[in-house]
């Protein structure tokens, strides 16, 4: 499988879809990424929080793909906000995972409230600017935290990476990106296991197609311009995930998902999240 890449408005470009390791242990990491790496994932996503930066990095370093071939984010979590603490996470980052330049680095929530972001930003212009990431980005980012960024600093981020599935769709949010040339990407493609894939209209769609219900849910993301991630341990739905650049939604399909937007989140409201656990 041969995954198209979307450019980035910063010059670089990154594979569409990529794997995601939310909730994967450590041991299991890189078993999982190897997994994913065979069947032709080059893009993979992972977190200082999900403590599993380091099997990442053992599988991305013993798989045999050359390192540029690789598109490598990890985020930047609440607890190492601040200018200072934020150039410290980002070695320690790429130490656990092994590497010596990260393709993208994300901050992972605002924290609206503690108003940190804007200096913590600041760190990653910085970052950038001595090649250690090659692009810089946010997540769980809102319009609000989105505008003060684009108001009080340099670089506009390459991508905030959100909650979006057919569940909760975000329009207005991906409108804005879409004016300010920051790229969408959705976390929770397949609705983290809350029913989205029992949904009976996207079993009907994925009936009509000969498909399953996640890969039309991916499919759905990616017809929208979106850069996806989803995560699997398993090596079945790992093969079935990126098994989704072969046929396409019609316009009446794209219609019916649009309608199932219920306009709520799975995950915690990034307006007031500040967890520092
Ligand atoms: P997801 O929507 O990718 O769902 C994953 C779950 O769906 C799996 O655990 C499994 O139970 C199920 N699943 C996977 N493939 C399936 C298939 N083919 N058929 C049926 N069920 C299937 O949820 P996620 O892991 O939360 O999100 C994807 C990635 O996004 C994460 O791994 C992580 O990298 C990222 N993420 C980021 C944030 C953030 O705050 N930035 C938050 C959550 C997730």
């Amino acid at each position: 499988v041969t995954v198209p890449s979307v450019d980035l408005i910063d010059g670089a470009s990154m594979p569409q879809l990529g794997f995601g390791v939310f909730q994967v242990p450590d041991d299991e990491a890189e078993s999982a990424v190897a997994t994913a790496l065979e069947n032709g994932y080059r893009s993979i996503d992972t977190a200082s929080a999900y403590q599993n930066e380091e099997g990442t990095g053992r599988a991305l370093r013993g798989s045999g793909v050359p390192r540029e071939e690789l598109f490598v984010t990890t985020k930047l979590w609440n607890t190492e906000q601040g200018h200072d603490n934020a150039l410290r996470a980002f070695d320690a980052s790429l130490g656990r995972l092994g590497l010596d330049y990260l393709d993208l680095y994300l901050i992972h929530w605002p924290m609206p409230a503690r108003g940190t972001y804007v200096e913590t930003w600041r760190a990653l212009e910085k970052l950038k600017a001595d090649g250690r990431v090659r692009s810089i980005g946010v997540s769980n980012f809102t319009v609000e935290t989105l505008q003060r960024l684009l108001d009080e600093t340099d670089v506009v981020p390459v991508i905030n990476q959100v909650e979006l599935h057919p569940y909760f769709q975000q329009p207005g949010l991906r409108t804005f990106h879409r004016e300010h040339g920051i790229h969408t990407e959705a976390w929770a493609p397949l609705g983290q296991g809350h029913g989205l894939l029992e949904d009976p209209a996207l079993a009907r769609i994925a009936q009509a197609h000969d498909r399953t219900p996640a890969q039309v849910a991916l499919r759905w993301n990616l017809q929208l311009g979106n850069v996806v991630i989803p995560k699997s341990v398993t090596p079945s739905r790992i093969a079935e995930n990126i098994d989704v650049f072969d046929f396409d939604l019609g316009p009446s399909d794209m219609a019916a998902i649009g309608e199932l937007d219920k306009g709520t989140r799975f995950g915690p409201d990034p307006a007031t999240f500040d967890a520092a656990g």
